[in-house]
């Protein structure tokens, strides 16, 4: 066995708020090896982080910078609310106890002997890794120089596929705790102990679909986007000419039928956000360029202006990432879910709009009480219960839900996923679900749009695209993704399909086949022209000159 480099015996630490002093951590032993990857995982508020800023001696301190941010890996440390004291313990580098050092001492170990990586998805790194390749490459990269240099890791997250991909070794932390540690294929095979299960329990992978997979005739779309196009400005110099554009969005086509879930799926930057403001007609007046058809039920929303377009907009509400940043912090619950009610005249009086406000609190799993309370009171998850209740309150048709369970915590994710599903069920709601996790995907999504660089490029049921992509791009998304089965080993599905460089630039995409410079399959005619839609069932479509295009078989 490889020698110890880090031991931990013993630490506790306090945080010291307004309130009653917190042990953030609580007298926990660690032991990392020589060219390890040891990894803490834990939901929000576990200590996890607050044992990675003790390790390095980073927690912080009440009344010592007046503003600015002090950034570790891209976690604002000025931000913690509260000030950090170790109480006891040890931390030894070495056998060199890093407690005792000076703090000239102590720089020095930082940066050069020891650094952290975290891996929270709406801080330091782009949720996007979540999907894999870029982690992958990042991975590999950390891997050789492991290798080489008898490097060891203390991988701190709250994601179990990346743990699956990197770590050696995996403590899990609950209040201050650690509740278990094991070699990986153990902590994956066998987890012992019962908060370790519910995590696994909660995955979105462990979870039957919400949703049935049968296909019946085709649903008639309840939306269907024709062509839409975004396109951003960039204006230079003193008259503020246009110089170039922003494609963010660049033709898309797509529809979602009553009652379903269509999944749009694509890395960060890839346009699939701007699809959903913009077929809200939320972009408009924002100095965009948008052009396309945005079909409602018949109507086409781009052609509706003031009064018509508002009493249509009510049918389509949007639910985003941030339930922090989504409600309003000063407005009591009531008032944040009664506030389209009363712009939009629905229910007659205040007291039935009251009354509906508590039939919709219920409808979401919150209780009466919470009426008269600020959003701040409330955890994420049920934040973002009260974000779904407000888009509930003006009885829409569709939702655009924009990565609504991505800043939560896995057991929270896997309660909100479950409210969306029951309310489908109930309601008949339609979803636009915007995301990048495909476990997701596969649990609620009856059909999925993949999107790269402005342009869907696959769409069909989720069988279809999650069982048996076609598209290149699909399957290098998919290839990635370890598959975490409770009671067994994670295993890729599939062998990782490396993609090389980065997502292209939206303002020059590159010629032909906007994929070609990363396609491990391009051909000498992908850089020449844009690949026509090829059918290859009823439902499922593709753009890549893999396929013989609908416009090749015409001819
Ligand atoms: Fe790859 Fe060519 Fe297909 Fe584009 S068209 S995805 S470059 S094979």
């Amino acid at each position: 066995m490889a020698e110890t480099l880090l031991k931990v015996e013993g630490l506790r630490t306090v945080l010291e708020g307004a309130g009653e002093p917190v042990r953030a951590v609580d007298g926990i032993e660690i032991d990392i090896r020589r060219g390890e990857t040891f990894a803490i995982v834990g939901e929000s508020g576990c200590g996890k982080s607050m044992t990675a800023l003790s390790l390095l001696r980073l927690l912080p301190e009440t009344g010592r910078i007046a503003d600015g941010t002090v950034e570790l890996s891209g976690v604002d440390l000025l931000g913690l609310p509260e000030a950090g004291r170790i109480e006891s313990g040890s931390v030894r580098l070495e056998g060199k106890d890093l407690l005792a050092l000076p703090e000239s001492a102590m720089r020095d170990i930082r940066g050069r002997r020891i650094a952290m990586i975290f891996q929270e998805p709406a801080t330091s790194l782009n949720p996007v890794l979540t999907i894999g390749h870029q982690i992958g490459e990042v991975l590999e990269l950390l891997k050789k120089l492991q290798a080489e240099r008898g490097m060891s890791m203390l991988l701190i997250t709250h994601d179990l596929g990346i743990v699956s991909g990197m770590a050696h070794r995996v403590a899990v932390m609950y209040a201050g705790k650690i509740v278990e540690a094991a070699e990986r294929s153990t902590f994956f095979s066998a987890p012992q102990h019962p908060y370790t299960k519910k995590l696994f329990a909660s995955l979105p992978e462990a979870l039957p679909p919400a949703v049935s997979r049968q296909v019946s005739a085709p649903p008639a779309p309840l939306l269907s986007v024709g062509d839409l196009k975004v396109h951003f400005p960039i204006r230079k110099g003193l008259f503020k000419r246009t110089v170039a554009h922003v494609r963010a969005v660049d033709g898309v086509s797509l529809e979602v039928a009553a009652g379903r879930t269509l999944a749009l799926v694509g890395e960060s930057g890839c346009g699939k956000t701007t699809v959903g403001k913009a077929l809200l007609q939320l972009l408009r007046g924002q100095g965009a360029e948008i052009a396309g058809q945005v079909m409602f039920e018949g109507t086409d929303l781009m052609k509706l202006q003031g009064e018509a377009l508002r009493a249509r907009r009510r049918e389509l509400q949007i639910v985003f990432q941030d339930p922090y940043s989504s409600l309003n912090p000063r407005m009591r619950v009531s008032d944040i879910v009664m506030e389209g009610m009363n712009t939009l005249g629905i229910g007659n009086t205040p007291a039935t709009r009251s009354k509906r406000v508590d039939e919709l609190l219920g409808q979401v799993g919150l209780s009466p009480e919470a009426r008269g309370r600020y959003p701040h009171e409330f955890s994420g998850g049920q934040r973002q219960r009260i974000a779904i209740a407000r888009a509930l309150a003006v009885e829409p048709r569709l939702i655009v839900c924009d990565e609504p369970t991505s800043a939560l915590d896995v057991s929270v994710q896997a309660q909100i996923l479950d409210l969306l599903a029951k309310l489908q069920k109930e309601l008949g709601l339609s979803y636009l679900f915007i995301t990048h996790n495909l476990a997701v995907v596969d649990y609620l999504a009856h059909d999925v749009a993949v999107m790269y660089l402005g342009r869907i490029v696959e769409t069909g049921t989720t069988k279809e695209v999650i069982g048996s992509p076609k598209h290149p791009y699909t399957q290098a998304l998919l290839s990635a993704v370890p598959r975490i089965q409770p009671g067994a080993e994670p295993k890729l599905a599939r062998p990782v399909i490396r993609l090389e460089g980065e997502l292209p630039s939206p303002v020059n995409p590159p010629s032909g086949c906007h994929f070609h410079p990363r396609c491990p399959k391009a051909m000498p005619e992908c850089s020449e022209k844009y690949p026509g839609v090829s059918t290859l069932s009823p439902t499922q479509k593709v753009r890549c000159w893999l396929y013989p295009s609908d416009e090749g078989a015409k001819e």
